[in-house]
Parts: structure tokens; sequence; C-alpha cells
């Protein structure tokens, strides 16, 4: 994509650059402030604007101008945050309006990969897709959408609108109850849109998921493993897995599909473990060689490798330790703890597939974290592959921050 307007050379000695002159409030950014936006990062902070002209509220269009006055963008206005607006369109004669809304959600659905007919995927992924804080899932009939800013929250109907109409979709339902709406001053919302019945079936990979879409956790599902499912899926053959924090078996199905020996998953949630065994069944699996622990996962890795266990895959797929860059020194310990049990609890010629879903921790750190956690435990072991979230989770290269999951694939020697 090409800028929507051309900048007047730097140091030329020009001046005729065109003012913005449109109506409506405007954020005039002090001077230099202006250069993440022209490589088409879509964040201004509020430690960037000199001024607000006009009077905006939240989700409010509002223009972005540099010192002197030359248009850059247009945000929405979030006063509750220190993201003080995000960029919804990047050319001066496409304001943001309802029509503009509804033509980047149908942009965004109509650019999916095509991943099989179960139709289990993301459709619009926030920055990625130029529709910041907005994501849509789509399970089979069933689409979720989560809200997270407060321009999102604004163009909620035109969203809901658009993606109903693109899809065919007959239900709807929202689940904009993530912890950042409080940082946006948006109050919970999560309930049925279109529709009574928040459970879907979907298919993934050929097996077969039941999804609660309203009582499970984010949007239901983590789509974004897909294909790390079924990567080790065609490594289970066979092997001892241990899956920590299994959520409702999506990597404990995969591998005991994949022949696995044993699959041993743990998670704290019983409703989660609940859904796991429904999920086992409704693929045909045998249930003898799979054991579901309700449990924190700190204290049973410590159990495990206290009664001498042994597996040949282990799966470290854990919750988002560091939201923010902020967390990282926390996070760090959390997964250097958790990778260190993994690698002494695998055989060798063992493989760890171990996650972060930080956006506070990017890739090389965790690499860090895990080789200090190898180090410790006396293990040496080879990156085999190295993950990230599936395709319908794209990262915009102006926006490096949408980068949130990264995994390693290890071989233990
Ligand atoms: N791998 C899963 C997704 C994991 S989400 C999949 O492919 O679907 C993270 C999971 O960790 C959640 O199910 C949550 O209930 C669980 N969890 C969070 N903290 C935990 C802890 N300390 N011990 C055990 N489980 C935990």
């Amino acid at each position: 994509m090409r800028p929507g307007r051309r900048h007047a050379p730097r140091g030329s000695g020009h001046t005729a650059v065109a003012r913005f002159a449109g109506p409506g409030p405007r954020l005039k950014l002090s001077a230099g402030r202006e250069k993440s936006l022209e490589r088409r990062h879509p964040w201004v902070f509020a430690g960037s604007i000199e001024r607000v002209e006009g009077a905006p509220g939240p989700g409010d269009a509002v223009a972005l101008v540099d010192a002197g006055d030359r248009f850059l963008a247009w945000a929405a206005y979030s006063p509750a945050s220190q993201i003080r607006a995000r960029v919804w369109s990047w050319r001066e004669a496409a304001p943001v309006d309802a029509g503009h809304v509804r033509e980047l959600v149908r942009a965004a659905i109509a650019r999916r990969p095509a991943i099989g007919p179960a139709e289990a995927m993301r459709l619009v992924h926030g920055e990625a897709d130029g529709l910041p804080g907005v994501v849509v899932d789509r399970y089979a009939d069933l689409l979720v959408i989560q809200l997270t800013s407060a321009g999102a929250e604004a163009w909620r109907d035109a969203i809901l609108a658009a993606a109903l109409e693109a899809t065919g979709c007959a239900r709807a339902c929202e689940r904009s109850d993530a912890d950042v709406r409080e940082i946006e001053g948006l109050l919970p919302r999560a309930e049925m849109v279109f529709g009574e019945d928040a459970t879907v079936e979907i298919v993934e990979d050929g097996l077969r998921y039941r999804v609660d879409a309203l009582h499970g956790q984010k949007t239901g599902f983590y789509l974004d493993q897909r294909d790390n499912r079924a990567t080790v899926r065609r490594h289970a053959g066979g092997r001892r897995v241990l899956n920590c924090f299994c959520y409702t078996g999506g990597f404990s199905v995969a591998a005991a599909a994949g022949g696995a020996a044993t699959v041993l998953s743990i998670d704290s949630s019983a409703p989660a473990l609940a859904l796991a065994v429904q999920n086992a069944a409704l693929n045909g699996l045998d249930a003898a060689p799979l054991e579901w622990r309700e449990a924190d996962v700190f204290a049973a890795l410590r159990d495990l490798r206290n009664a001498g266990a042994a597996f040949d895959l282990v799966v470290l797929d854990p919750p988002k330790f560091a939201p923010t860059a902020g967390h990282a020194e926390k996070a760090a310990r959390a997964y250097k703890d958790i990778n260190l049990l993994g690698l002494k609890l695998l055989a060798p010629g063992g493989l760890l597939a171990t996650f972060s879903c930080s956006g506070g921790v990017s890739a090389e750190l965790f690499q860090k974290i895990v080789a200090g956690a190898a180090a410790d435990a006396g293990a040496d072991a080879a990156v085999l592959q190295r993950f990230q979230a599936a395709a319908d989770h794209p990262v915009s290269l102006a926006f490096p921050e949408g980068e949130y999951l990264k995994g390693l694939f290890l071989k233990k020697r």
C-alpha cells in the first residue's frame, strides 16, 4: 500500500504544503511526532499531542495534523487511554464513517486465506486489518466480535452489520469483556447479539471441537494455534505427551489423533477441562490413554518431577504472563520456571513445544529465557521450528506490536 498523499521533500525549501482545513475536531501533534504515522504506525500516544482542537468524545473521529497543519490521518479518539488515538483511515478523502468502517470489515474478510470447509477462523485481527481494537472470529455459523478500543465501540453496529452480511452467519455473540477495555474507559459486555445458543461445533484439521463462545476464554477457542496443533499432531505418534495449560483440549486431541501413546492434560479451569473431555469423545478417541488433571501447572510440574515422571512430548501454552513490556521481568521468571521443569521431564530425544502469547515478550527474549531454562536444567536442545500465529492472525510490518504469539519447537538431545 502507498500513502495516500505526498510529502514535501525535507529541507527542500518548499513550504507549499496544503494545510488541512476540514471541519470537525482535530489533534495537532507536536513537531516531529508525525514520523511514526508517516511509517503507518496507527497509534498516537498522549505525549505526542500538542493540542486537541474541538471537543471530541470517546470514539469520535478526529483528524490528525502535524505541527504545520498537514493532514496525517483520520483516527478515533480515546480520551481515557495513553494511546490517545488510533488510525482508521490514511486517506484524507476517506474520513471515518459507517460506510468506511463497513468497507474495512469487508476488505479484511475478503483477504482471509482459505483454510477449509470448517470456516473457523479470525476474520478481523485489529490493527493489522486497519480496524484498531476490533476482533471478529467465525465459528461455523456463529460470529464473535470483541471490541477493545473506544473507536471500535463507537462503530460497533457497522462492524457487526458488515461481518454478518459478508459471512451470512445466523448467530452473533459479543465478547467485549477483555481487561484492556478498562484502560479505554469502557465497561465489559458479554452477550448474545443474535440467536440464543453460544455453543457451536467447529472442525479443525479434520478434528471436531465444541466451542462455548460466551463462557469460554477470549472468544471461545485459540484459533491462533491451529497450525501449531497440526505440527504437534504430526509429531505425536507413539509419544507420551504432557499438555500443560490444555484449555478445551486443543493440543491434547491433536496429539491423541496423531497416535500419542498417552496424553496427560493439565489446566486450572474445571469448565475448560469438562469441554476438553467432551472434545476427545467427539472425535472417538480412546479415553483410556487420556488423563485430565485439574491443577495449577506450576505445582503439577513439580509433583511430576518429584515423582520421576518422563514424557516424550511436552506442550507449554500458558496464558499471557506479560500483557506489556512492563511485566516482562516477572513473566520471564514464570516462563523460565515452567520451561525448566518441562525440559527436565523430557526423555532424551523428546520434543518441547513451548509458547508465549505475551506482547511484552519478544521472540528473541523468549528464546533467551528458554535457553536459560535449558542451561539451568542441564539440557541441550535444538530448535526444530519456530512457531507463530496462523495466517488469519496477520502481522502488519508497520505495527510489529501486533506480533504476540511466538514459540519454539525443540528437540532435547
Ligand atoms: N493450548 C490451549 C490454549 C491455552 S490458554 C489451546 O490450544 O486451546 C491458557 C490456559 O491456561 C487456560 O485454559 C487457563 O485456564 C489455563 N491456566 C492459566 N493459569 C494456569 C495455571 N497456573 N495452571 C493451570 N492452568 C492455568
